[in-house]
């Protein structure tokens, strides 16, 4: 992979192009079903019933069921690629967990009921220094740095041991079994998983475009008809 700096680069730049790609041929689906008499856009105020209204209901229902067939199929993608990869025991994500809360925040979060937070905290204990962090994945750790107006919070599980088993494997906490869960997170260099992740890029950044654009048009619709 290229440096990360680059990789965040061109997975920026990616995302821009599906994005106006999907927004071009949403845009193409709702003029193709637009009556020839009406002159206004889709975000018109109309009557109901109107031929406007009418309208609007036919692009809602095609927006809604092409929601739910895109993340389907892409998710469905994603999943079958994933389950081609697997774990090498490089014991990385068990060292190196990146949160933008702090235990603190974290524990109030689980009170509130916030089932991740609940996990993360039930495996994860904070670093003492950043040192030992940036042993283990250096290049995330720089990005962050550079990149980041957020602060970060770093953690490991102290269950992992030397030559990087999981004492508990088979009753390992949910988070642990899905990780990783998302192919445009940065992984540790070492994951099984690069190979996934790298094949399922596109398809993740086209997913988001389209839910991006398809979910701007329903609620701006909406907003219209109220
Ligand atoms: S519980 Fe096991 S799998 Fe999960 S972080 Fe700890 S050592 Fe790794
Ligand atoms: S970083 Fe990837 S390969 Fe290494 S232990 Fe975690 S899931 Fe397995």
């Amino acid at each position: 992979m290229q440096d990360l700096n680059s990789h965040l680069e061109s997975l920026r730049a990616r995302y821009r192009k599906y994005f106006f790609e999907v927004a071009e041929n949403v845009d193409l689906q709702i003029q193709a079903l637009k009556p020839p008499e009406l002159s206004s856009d889709v975000f018109g105020r109309f009557a109901n019933p109107s031929l406007g209204r009418n309208w609007q209901n036919k692009v809602l229902n095609y927006l809604c069921s092409s929601l739910l067939q895109t993340q389907k199929e892409k998710l469905s993608k994603m999943n079958s690629l994933r389950n081609s990869s697997k774990c090498i025991g490089c014991g990385a994500c068990c060292r190196f967990a990146c949160s933008e809360f702090s235990p603190d925040e974290l524990a109030q979060k689980a009170q509130n009921g916030d089932n991740y937070a609940s996990q993360f905290l039930s495996v994860f204990v904070p670093y003492d220094n950043i040192s030992t962090v940036r042993k283990i994945f250096p290049e995330y750790l720089d990005l962050l740095i550079q990149n980041g107006e957020k602060k970060y919070y770093f953690y490991h599980c102290p269950k992992v041991t030397a030559d990087n088993k999981c004492p508990e494997y088979d009753s390992r906490p949910q988070i642990c079994k899905d990780f990783p869960d998302n192919p445009l997170s940065f992984l540790p260099l070492s994951c099984g998983f690069t190979s996934w992740k790298l094949q399922s890029e596109d398809i993740c950044l086209k997913l988001n475009a389209e839910t991006e654009v398809l979910n701007f048009y329903i609620a701006k619709i909406k907003e219209t008809q109220k």
